[in-house]
């Protein structure tokens, strides 16, 4: 048997609610996949700002990378208004942590009409997130400029990330024969070469020859400019597998995939580095309806699962999947965003049973 130290940092508003529910099915799991967990509370987030003066204490950091194997981060608030010594603490963990890819899979129930089942690999450490700009005054005003960094270390490694993703999705695919046997491997190298053929074109040609290696012969190549992308993944998601994309397009593209599934209470993430995941909902900390008990407790519980994958354990993670898809086939216990009535401790009840 094997033992996972998770970290939990539920952060703010419904992060609170629903962390406590990710740990919970983490607890559940049957016996017989022979793994046993153990948790720390971590704190970090805007309301551990206003008590400490930092957003992601030291502690929290060094309890990371020298105990545990992976982690479940719930949501922050941001202030409404710049505030000085705040920054965001998942942008900082990632950085720390060198989570250099944010993987986030969108997926429609199996009976709809056509389903959507496809992961964006957005890479997380460059581009135009370098931060590096300035401001400068001309003759004619203000001109203000940033850098967009793109390099071919960090090209590859996001590219291999969405190969091995596209592997592993065909092994699930082949051992439950889910997803028809239509679907194929396929990777989709998003990008603007086109117009900016240094930056997008190093990330073009670095993902293609990656993917162009023996192991990923059975996945497919396929290219789209970005803002095409955008268009064919709106009129037709369910031609798509894993899409692979610099920081900013992927930014952009996977916040606009999760609107494709209705809501965000059923999108997950992961950050993910070599050797360590953090399991992170897409969504924020909602403060519309903290506090209410009604928040939907699935990106989250899709989150812990993915961040089992991560962490190898394939199987425990297609136990959640199916429990959390067999909640919402089963169509009556969904959370109020979902247009149900039930609480988010009988959404996890019934997601429990169904394990
Ligand atoms: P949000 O995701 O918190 O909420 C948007 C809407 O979706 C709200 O109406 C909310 O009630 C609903 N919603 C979100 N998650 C839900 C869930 N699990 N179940 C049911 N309904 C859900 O986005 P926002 O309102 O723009 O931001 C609120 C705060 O969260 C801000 O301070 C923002 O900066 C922060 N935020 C944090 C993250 C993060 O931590 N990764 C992401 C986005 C926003
Ligand atoms: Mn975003």
């Amino acid at each position: 048997s094997r033992t996972l130290r998770i970290g939990l940092i539920p952060g703010d508003g419904i992060g609170r609610e629903v962390v406590p529910a990710g740990r919970r099915i983490l607890e559940a799991l049957p016996s017989s996949l022979k793994l046993n967990f153990s948790f720390v509370d971590l704190d970090a987030g805007f309301e551990t700002f206003r008590q400490t003066g930092a957003a992601l204490p030291e502690r929290t950091v060094e309890i990371l990378k020298k105990e545990c194997d992976g982690a479940l981060f719930g949501a922050v608030s941001s202030p409404t208004t710049p505030t000085k010594g705040y920054s965001s603490p998942i942008v900082a963990l990632r950085k720390r942590l060198d989570l250099y890819a944010n993987v986030r899979p969108v997926k429609s129930v199996a009976s709809a009409v056509s389903p959507i089942d496809l992961v964006i690999v957005r890479e997380n450490t460059e581009d135009l997130y370098v931060k590096e700009e300035k401001t400068y005054d001309t003759p004619q005003g203000k001109v203000a400029e940033a850098i967009k960094r793109i390099s071919e270390r960090a090209s590859s490694r996001i590219a291999t990330m969405a190969g091995e993703i596209a592997l592993r999705r065909q092994r699930v695919r082949d051992s439950t024969g889910s997803g028809g046997a239509a679907k194929k491997s396929m990777v989709t190298i998003t990008h603007k070469s086109n117009v900016l053929s240094q930056t997008d074109g190093l990330f073009r040609s670095t993902a293609r020859q990656v993917l162009s290696q023996p192991q990923y012969k059975d996945v497919e190549i396929e290219e789209q400019i970005v803002d095409s992308m955008v268009y064919k993944l709106f009129r037709q998601p369910s031609d798509y597998d894993v899409i692979v994309a610099p920081n900013l397009y992927g930014d952009i593209l996977s916040d606009g995939a999760a609107a494709l599934v209705g809501s965000l209470g059923l999108v997950p993430s992961a950050n993910v580095g070599d050797g360590f995941a953090i399991g992170e909902p897409c969504h924020g900390s909602a403060p519309d309806i903290q506090g209410k008990g009604i928040a939907n407790p699935i990106a989250t519980l899709r989150s812990v699962a993915l961040m089992l994958e991560f962490l190898g354990e394939e199987k425990a993670a297609a136990k959640i999947y199916e429990a959390v898809d067999g909640n919402l086939e089963g169509g009556k216990l969904l959370s109020p965003d979902m247009g149900g009535s039930a609480k988010t401790d009988e959404v996890v009840e019934d997601i429990l049973k169904r394990l």
